[in-house]
């Protein structure tokens, strides 16, 4: 379940190199080539799906996995005050990669 033409699978199996700060079985975090906060990292599932939407069993599940992880991957990447996650959907959101990606934010207060 992957898609050669998609920029995350190439990062998930390391075709595309990044900074990565956590990796498992089912998951990978890396961090955001544009950082928009001063921690900002990219939680992504190993297989791809674009969408919340496009998520089978197995994407819910996965997606259950990371929201249970993401808690102490942000702490220990300087997020220790708090941190907020994003998931954009779609053109209105500004989604620019279509394989699902959990963006932490953090290591700041941060404008609304
Ligand atoms: P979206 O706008 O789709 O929610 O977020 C996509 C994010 O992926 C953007 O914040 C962008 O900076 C990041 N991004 C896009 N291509 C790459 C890449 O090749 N490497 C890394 N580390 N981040 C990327
Ligand atoms: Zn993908």
């Amino acid at each position: 379940m992957t898609d050669k033409n998609c920029v995350f699978c190439k990062i998930a199996n390391g075709e595309i190199p990044s900074e990565k700060v956590y990796e498992d079985e089912k998951m990978l975090v890396f961090k955001d080539i544009e950082p928009k906060a001063k921690v900002h990292l990219l939680a992504i599932a190993k297989t791809h799906f674009k969408l919340l939407s496009d998520a089978d069993e197995c994407g819910m599940e996965n997606i259950k996995y990371m929201l249970a992880k993401i808690p102490q991957i942000a702490v220990a990447n300087g997020c220790k005050n708090g941190y907020r996650l994003i998931i954009n959907q779609g053109d209105d959101a500004g989604q620019t990669v279509f394989h699902l990606h959990i963006h932490i934010l953090g290591g700041e207060v941060l404008p609304w």
